[in-house]
């Protein structure tokens, strides 16, 4: 078997007492102590913002993708007709959707489905935005949330309340309501 001799480098006196690592490590401690003095005495624009007391809210980009939330018209009638395409769509599988029949003497009969129960489990969402891409009845869109929590695993479960609750209201033509489609 080969024996193969690695060669220790020879070290300088102040590198056997880590002396030049000791300085550079303390060079970037006080560049950063700067940064943040400059920083709290308002030299300096500040990069860290002091959450829960500064959000995010007015910096949010246009594109950004948030929770997932269901939205009514405004008249308050449910947009989505429980077609599952964002549940078939969904990658990791988030949605769930119990779809239930409007019954025939119901004005809106026409619609056919309404949804029974419609969870996402916001543990799995990805924040993809196929749902929204997928809805053809603009019922489902993501919202610029992103302080989602919850104390338990149940509870980011988002149920089809919780997802009328945070999605609201939405304005916008939608063709089931036009009684002469
Ligand atoms: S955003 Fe993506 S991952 Fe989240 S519920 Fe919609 S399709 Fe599923
Ligand atoms: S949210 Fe849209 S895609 Fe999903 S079931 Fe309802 S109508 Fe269909």
């Amino acid at each position: 078997m080969a024996t193969i001799i690695v060669q220790r480098p020879k070290l300088a006196w102040h590198e056997r007492w880590f002396l030049s690592t000791f300085a550079k490590g303390l060079k970037i401690t006080l560049g950063h102590a700067l940064k943040t003095f400059l920083e709290i005495t308002g030299r300096k624009e500040k990069v860290t913002m002091e959450y829960p007391e500064q959000k995010w809210d007015e910096h949010l980009p246009e594109y950004y993708r948030g929770a997932p939330a269901l939205v009514t018209d405004d008249l308050g009638r449910e947009r989505c007709v429980s077609c599952q395409l964002c549940e078939f769509i969904c990658p990791p599988k988030a949605i769930r959707i119990i779809p239930s029949e409007i019954p025939s003497n119901d004005p809106w009969a026409k619609v056919e489905k309404r949804p029974k129960e419609f969870d996402i489990d916001m543990t799995r969402c990805i924040y993809c935005g196929m749902c929204e891409e997928v809805c053809p009845e603009q019922a489902i869109f993501l919202r610029k949330d992103y302080a989602i929590t919850g104390e338990s695993r149940a509870e980011l479960v988002h149920d089809k309340k919780r997802l009328y609750e945070i999605g609201g209201v939405r304005v916008g033509l939608v063709n089931k309501w036009n009684e002469l489609k």
